[in-house]
């Protein structure tokens, strides 16, 4: 009786124990500085070489992501356990989800949806994204609210195969979002820097628009331009 106890006592403090690693894990996810929305530009991303596009895809900027950040450009990932929930749960946003956060490797997109929830989206728990239908819900939201071709047409920017200068491009989208955002770059042989991301912070509870912290060189050139492909 009393070795039935022992082994009872055993298993309940192992498990107890590995609870609670658990939540601690969960725990050390909870603080971030920055929401970084990533949004791509299609052609610039499918001009890279590394990765062929499979997908029909437009003069158009799509969502890559919503990622948990912080100030020095480090990133918590695959935070939390929790599963995807069954995608009946996204029901209500499934088309516009296909239509501005689409994969462009995989005509269905869930196989995409599933690793940004699981790798950023479980790391945003104790934010104003908290929760799996309104941090794709809440992400699409503020996508939806940003009119980038707009502000970059405002500024007489337009797609073209000869270079832009980096830092009109930034401006464009800095008076339009009030905030400095990040850009990120693929190369192609053309020997320019191919604009294929802008991302935009904002505050994690508060939903703010505010500035990105300096990116790292992947847009720099010697000539200070990028090329804004066309599809
Ligand atoms: P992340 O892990 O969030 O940094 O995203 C990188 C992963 O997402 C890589 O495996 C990429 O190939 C994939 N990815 C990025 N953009 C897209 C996209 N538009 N469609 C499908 N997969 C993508």
């Amino acid at each position: 009786m009393k070795s039935y106890l022992t082994i009872a006592l055993l298993i309940g403090a192992i498990y107890g124990a590995s609870a609670r690693a658990t939540a601690e894990d969960c725990e050390r996810g909870k603080k971030f500085d920055i929401a970084l929305l990533s949004v791509q530009w299609a052609p610039g991303v499918c001009a890279s070489e590394s990765k062929r596009c499979t997908v029909q895809y437009g003069n158009e900027f799509i969502i890559h992501g919503m990622w948990p950040n912080y100030i020095d450009n480090r990133y918590p990932q695959n935070c939390c356990f929790e599963p995807f929930l069954h995608k009946d749960n996204l029901d209500l946003i499934t088309n516009e989800l296909r239509r501005y956060w689409k994969s462009l490797y995989d005509n269905d997109s869930w196989g995409f949806w599933i690793h940004e929830w699981k790798k950023h989206g479980t790391c945003a728990k104790f934010s104003a994204l908290k929760g799996q239908f309104n941090y794709f819900n809440t992400t699409l939201n503020l996508f939806k609210q940003m009119p980038i071709p707009n502000w970059l047409t405002a500024a007489g920017i337009k797609p073209s195969n000869t270079g832009i200068a980096l830092e009109a491009v930034r401006e464009a989208i800095r008076r339009g979002f009030h905030g400095r955002p990040q850009l990120a770059c693929t190369h192609s042989s053309s020997g320019l820097p191919v604009l294929s991301e802008i991302r935009f912070c904002f505050n994690p509870e508060s939903l703010a628009h505010v500035n990105c912290p300096a990116e790292t060189n992947s847009c720099k050139s010697k000539t200070g331009k990028v090329l804004l492909l066309s599809a």
